[in-house]
């Protein structure tokens, strides 16, 4: 057996295996399939890749590579209407970028149609399946319900010969959409209605993205499926629950068609998360009412607008490996992936100070034209990593509104007048006098002077009980815009929010709140898109891989520090 891996920062290390983990593991051990562990990652290129996704693609490559396996990409392309060349792109990149490797391991079902269409002919031979020209309405009647059993089509009793003659014309277009199906021939009566003749092949009159018009006949995804997986000779097929039914028919076509070393199905939980919806019709609504940016809208619980936003692939994995897998459903708060982003980040981004809604601070005893380039730590000192740079300060300086309060409670930690509060790295500052607007009397500026003897030395006394505050000198800062994004949705479950309201009726309306005028640290002046940083005391932030450039700087919050949805309002930032 090989070592399987473990990620250090998962409690438990890895251990003990998840369910799946442990039947892949019996299967190796009983040697079923002579050892060989063949998973895949089946999406269908009809939408972006989500986080749901991203739950699935950890599972099928990491069982992989946890067994000395493969993985392959498969294309579940069997419905040409919604199917596109541009989601294969998307998908294939998101894949990858989530740390991924199919290899040369890069399938499509749509390569199958012809043999599909040859093991749909073999069933029609061997008795099993039949055409059937019920309609849809009529198909829908005969099923029957949960407690009556359903009816045989009329048509059911169709010879073998007319079946092909039948189902050699369905492919040859002499029939328009919905005339005749193909249905496998199971059992009207079974308790699983997913066995009462389920629909093999249905007509469509359209243009495959890949076929173009070859075909007109289209296998259903549960036909097509199982004997991808089988063509393949994949070992385990692992899909989410709402497939837990269908496996009668996996298990049925397979047992017909490929009786030895047939692949087997496993369902576990599919991902359910907090204050976002996660299917694909949904995401597609919200892209095309214009209600987000783009599939990339850094607010999208996609992976190309997880990308943007600025999470990692690891932060990702981490949060997949932490919720682990399991048999069954449930929602996972939107806190456990925010978690796994910010430990990821927390040894990833060095800390610089922005200042994003500037209050004037004048320093009047620093010398006029004075400038000290002071040495800032990028790292605090439970991290274990060097490196600094070097800030300017300046007689005039910016501290945030927010760290500044005129008539603050007794517990405030941050400037107030004839307080004193210490400029991160630099020296405490006290404030002497507040600048005002004559107009409405409100706070402009603050006049201060700082302790020159107070650089580097421990705070004493009343000075303790203070907080450092980030800042950034005046005439060395840069501007720039900064996107605080923030959930999507306001509730925490905005499908089954009720009351006959569409989940768009629940979008935050605050979810993207943009600020300009920010001022920066010089040393940014140069990020390129896609640096991540941690600004003090605001959270993580990317430089915006779509619209930051160096001279005209755009930073996306990536996660805050702490959820602010439980904090205590008012005491921290
Ligand atoms: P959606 O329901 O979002 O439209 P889908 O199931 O139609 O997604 P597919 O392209 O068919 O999307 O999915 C590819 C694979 O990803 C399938 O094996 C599916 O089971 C899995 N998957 C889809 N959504 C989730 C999820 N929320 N959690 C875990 N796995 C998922
Ligand atoms: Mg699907």
């Amino acid at each position: 057996m090989p070592a399987f891996e473990s990620d250090p920062r998962v409690p438990g290390g890895g251990e003990p295996l998840d369910f799946i983990r442990e039947i892949v593991k019996r299967d190796k051990l009983s040697g079923l399939y002579g050892g060989r562990v063949v998973t895949r990652f089946p999406p269908e290129p009809n939408g972006y890749l989500h986080i749901g996704h991203a739950k699935s693609i950890c599972l099928n490559f990491g069982v992989a590579r946890d067994f000395g396996g493969v993985c392959h990409l498969r294309f579940d392309d069997t419905n040409p209407e919604t199917e596109d060349m541009k989601y294969v792109e998307s998908i294939m990149r998101d894949v990858r970028w989530l740390g991924f490797d199919w290899q040369d391991r890069l399938f499509f079902a749509s390569d199958y149609f012809e043999q599909l269409y040859g093991f749909a002919v073999r069933l029609i031979r061997d008795g099993k399946a039949y055409v059937d020209s019920l309609n849809e309405e009529e198909i829908r009647r005969y099923r029957g319900g949960v407690t009556e059993p359903g009816r045989e089509s009329p048509y059911r009793g169709r010879s073998v010969e007319e079946n092909l003659d039948l189902f050699a014309r369905m492919r040859a277009g002499e029939f328009p959409d919905g005339a005749h199906v193909l249905r496998a021939k199971c059992d009207m009566a079974a308790s699983n209605m997913k066995m009462r003749d389920p629909l093999l092949y249905r007509i469509r009159h359209a243009t495959h993205y890949r076929r173009g018009g070859k075909w007109c006949l289209y296998p259903m995804y549960d036909f097509a499926h199982p004997l991808s997986d089988a063509i393949e000779n994949v070992t385990h097929s692992i899909c989410t629950l709402e497939f837990e039914n269908n496996r009668a028919i996996y298990d049925w076509l397979l047992d017909n068609l490929f009786p030895s070393q047939r692949p087997h199905q496993y369902e576990f939980a599919r991902l359910n998360l907090d204050y976002t919806v996660m299917s694909k019709r949904k995401l597609l609504a919200l892209v095309e009412e214009g209600l987000v940016s783009g599939w990339d809208d850094p607010r999208m619980p996609t992976i190309a607008g997880m990308r943007r936003r600025g999470y990692t692939p690891e932060g990702i994995r981490l949060f997949a490996a932490r919720i682990g897998v399991d048999k069954a459903n449930s929602r996972v708060s939107m806190e456990l992936l925010e978690n796994a982003i910010r430990d990821d980040l927390n040894a990833l981004a060095p800390r610089v100070m922005a200042v994003l809604r500037p209050l004037k601070v004048t320093i009047t005893n620093y010398p006029e034209g004075k400038v000290e380039w002071l040495d800032a730590p990028y790292w605090p000192r439970d991290i274990d990593k060097g490196g600094s740079r070097k800030v300017p300060l300046s007689r005039e300086v910016v501290i945030e509104q927010t760290d500044f309060l005129e008539n603050p409670p007794a517990d405030w930690i941050r400037l107030r007048p004839g307080g004193e509060v210490r400029l991160r790295s630099a020296y405490f500052i006290r404030c002497e006098e507040v600048e005002r607007d004559p107009a409405t009397g409100d706070a402009v500026g603050l006049r201060c002077t700082y302790d020159p003897d107070s650089l580097g030395k421990p705070a004493k006394g009343a000075r303790k009980k203070t907080t450092a505050v980030q800042w950034v000198s005046a005439a060395h800062a840069v501007k720039a815009e900064v996107r605080l994004y923030d959930r999507l949705f306001s509730v925490a479950d905005p499908e089954s929010a009720g009351d006959g309201k569409s989940f768009t009726d629940f979008l935050n309306p605050g979810s993207a709140e943009i600020v300009r005028g920010c001022l920066v640290e010089p040393s940014l002046a140069g990020s390129s898109p896609g640096e991540r940083f941690q600004f003090l005391r605001h959270g993580y932030f990317v430089a915006d891989e779509g619209d930051s450039r160096p001279g005209a700087l755009v930073f996306n919050r990536i996660v805050d520090l702490k959820d602010r949805y439980r904090k205590h309002l008012g005491k921290t930032d």
